[in-house]
């Protein structure tokens, strides 16, 4: 088949820096979890035994990674952090099962989900959605992929810290829909293709980023994710 040939020029593929290798892993879609951590859930003032797991989205091309510095966000007076973790999918399907679900796995990175949280508040209360509120220019701070054999999970803590200072510290087993539960609910729904990004939810204790601080989220045994809003 002919190469295309575009009216204006092809937006550039935005993609991922692989720890260990000058390689990189494209994106395509990013999918986010909403409340999957119980205090979370209870801190924005919702049951977490009441609900399955609901999602949004932001465009591929909102990757910010890790070590940039970003200017505040227009439109927004409380920017937030939201700790991650980061499922990258290597291998697409639909309907996957819990049981094969970590077999779409190529692996995972530490993130964080900036958050207009004003305009979240604001979207709520008028039953409108979220996107401008979450899927916002350099809204997704991700830090670099770490192959997992096998989809493995990573175990351990998730902490967040703005200019040193923990703000969010919490257990990776906290969560209430594992990664294999999220990927095959999510796969119900829309088909993962290769390429995509799930971030699983944040833990307790989301605040603020004001301007000259430093953001940086922390998972054992993955790369820093740190981001500056100048
Ligand atoms: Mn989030």
């Amino acid at each position: 088949m002919a190469e295309p040939v575009f009216v204006i020029p092809a937006p550039e593929l935005p993609s991922l820096a692989v720890a260990g290798t000058v390689a990189r892993f494209p994106l395509r879609r990013i999918f986010c979890v909403g409340r999957n951590y119980a205090e979370h859930a209870r801190e924005m003032g919702h049951d977490p035994n009441a609900e399955p797991p609901f999602f949004f989205t932001k465009p591929g091309d909102a990757v910010v990674e890790s070590g940039a510095v970003i200017a505040y966000p227009p439109q927004t007076r409380d920017l937030h952090h939201e700790a991650e973790l980061v499922v990258a999918i290597g291998v697409g399907g639909a309907d996957i099962s819990v049981a094969a679900a970590l077999d779409h796995v190529w692996g995972y990175a530490a993130g964080n989900d900036l958050t207009r949280r004003d305009l979240q508040a604001a979207a709520k209360a008028a039953r409108r959605p979220w996107d401008m509120a979450k899927g916002f220019d350099q809204s997704a701070v991700v830090g670099a992929l770490h192959r997992a054999a096998g989809g493995a999970v990573p175990q351990g803590r998730i902490r967040c810290l703005v200019d040193g200072e923990i703000r969010q510290d919490a257990d990776l087993a906290e969560m209430i829909w594992p990664v294999a539960g999220i990927i095959a609910y999510l796969s119900g729904l829309v088909t993962l293709q290769p390429g995509d990004l799930i971030m699983t939810g944040t833990p307790a204790g989301v605040g603020p980023i004001a301007q000259g601080q430093t953001c940086v989220v922390e998972i054992d045994g993955l790369s820093p994710a740190s981001v500056t809003v100048r």
